[in-house]
């Protein structure tokens, strides 16, 4: 007889975006003339910048060559990738790194980083969060028992971001092992000052706890003091692993290509106490489990760090971000409280009216024919908030808050 990992009997159904679109499809059939627009969306929508085009072109073509043939690649990337990653994305901001491993997803990544942990580590995560980091500690049988009438794991430690808390999280209260950030965060859009980050920094430090740093949203960031990477704060090195991606940087989510940093400073340790690099630990399951992200992908993301490809790609960062203002913007005048939109695609805002995020998402789909995404389905302390994105066309963006405003 073969078993199975019973983890996966405690994972929970997410209903959250099958049930919007039955919601929007069932709406739609009952009234085909009306025009739907859809601000739930959380894939980028605009192409892929010609310079990135120009290179994989020329990547195909080298792969029908006899000189220019590529078969296996090392498995941490292409030196000429992770050369550039080093001397944009950190030389620039003043951080000594070379310790990148590239790879098809900041998702599978951040999933798959559990291998290197023990089972009994304590996993703290922000509430409301992205799935990802959650499922996947479920599956490694890190949460403990699901609790229906909470909608929490019974190991697992919740840190509400709010508006009690100005979506600042606050140290837990017990002490945790493992501990998952994303800013510029979704689903909220709101984000760390160095300061805030540095509070976290210095409680892995003092409790030997390691920070998962997803930074996924980084290109978005307009405003000084929110740091791009979580090295910029001092002995990240020691504690933080950074998880990137070219998904909404530079609109790879079809593409598929990110990266890692675990620094070699980064120590974790073993039952009894001694060291281990958890650089090491990690490229040996990469090495193992991974064979690589294509030749010519890996091409077409150097090329989003040549000049022109940074222009390019700036555009359609600048494009989304005047979206998150109109919808900000918009939003605030028709007197709703409203989080993120600055240094984020992403926009939360509170419900009025003390109605659930399910009873807004009805309301704004029957009235007026918008489609959101309710918070409730981001975790618990989602409940009450709502997340519109930035990544529709400009024109639908317009059109979409025009009628909230007339709600
Ligand atoms: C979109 C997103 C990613 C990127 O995932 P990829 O697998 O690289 O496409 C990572 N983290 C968060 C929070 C995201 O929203």
């Amino acid at each position: 007889m073969s078993y199975i990992n019973e983890n996966f009997l405690e994972l929970q159904e997410s209903y959250l975006f099958s049930t919007v679109a039955k919601k929007v499809n069932e709406y739609s059939a009952k009234n085909p003339d009306k025009k739907i627009i859809k601000l739930g969306i959380g894939d980028v929508t605009k192409p892929i910048v010609p310079e990135v085009i120009k290179a994989m072109h020329k990547a195909v073509d080298e792969m029908g060559t006899k000189e220019g043939f590529r078969g296996y690649g090392p498995e941490q990337g292409y030196e000429f990738l992770r050369k550039a990653i080093v001397e944009n994305d950190y030389k620039d901001l003043g951080i000594e790194i070379d310790e990148i491993f590239v790879s098809d997803g900041a998702k599978c990544d951040c999933g798959n980083i559990v291998d290197i942990f023990d089972e009994n580590n304590k996993v703290a995560i922000t509430d409301p969060v992205y799935p990802v980091y959650l499922d996947t500690n479920v599956m490694s049988g890190r949460s403990g028992k699901y609790k229906k009438e909470l909608d929490m794991y019974k190991n697992i430690v919740y840190i509400p971001v709010t508006t009690e808390n100005n979506f600042i999280p606050e140290l837990p209260k017990e002490k945790v092992d493992m501990i998952y950030l994303c800013f510029p965060n979704n689903p909220t859009g709101t984000t760390l000052t160095k300061q805030q980050l540095k509070i976290w920094v210095d409680y892995a430090i003092k409790n030997k706890s390691i920070i998962l740093f997803d930074s996924a949203y980084e290109a978005f960031i307009t405003e000084d003091n929110v740091p791009h990477s979580i090295y910029e704060i001092e002995g990240a090195k020691k504690v933080a692993i950074e998880f990137r991606s070219f998904s909404k940087t530079a609109g790879f989510t079809g593409i598929r290509c990110a990266y890692t940093v675990v620094p070699k400073e980064l120590k974790l340790y073993t039952r009894s106490g001694e060291e281990v690099s958890a650089n090491k630990l990690w490229n040996r399951r990469q090495c193992t489990k991974f064979n690589g992200v294509p030749y010519i992908t890996q091409k077409a993301a150097e090329a989003i760090y040549t000049e022109e490809g940074k222009k390019q790609i700036k555009e359609n960062i600048k494009y989304y971000l005047e979206n998150a203002k109109i919808i900000k913007q918009g939003l605030e005048k028709a007197g709703f409280t409203v989080y993120g939109g600055v240094n984020s695609p992403y926009i939360w805002l509170k419900v009025p009216d003390g109605l659930t995020s399910w009873q807004f998402f009805d309301k704004l789909l029957e009235e007026v024919n918008v489609v959101g995404t309710p918070g409730s389905g981001f975790g618990p302390h989602g409940e009450g908030y709502f997340r519109l994105t930035a990544f529709g066309t400009k024109e639908n963006t317009e059109e979409a808050v025009k009628r909230i405003i007339d709600l």
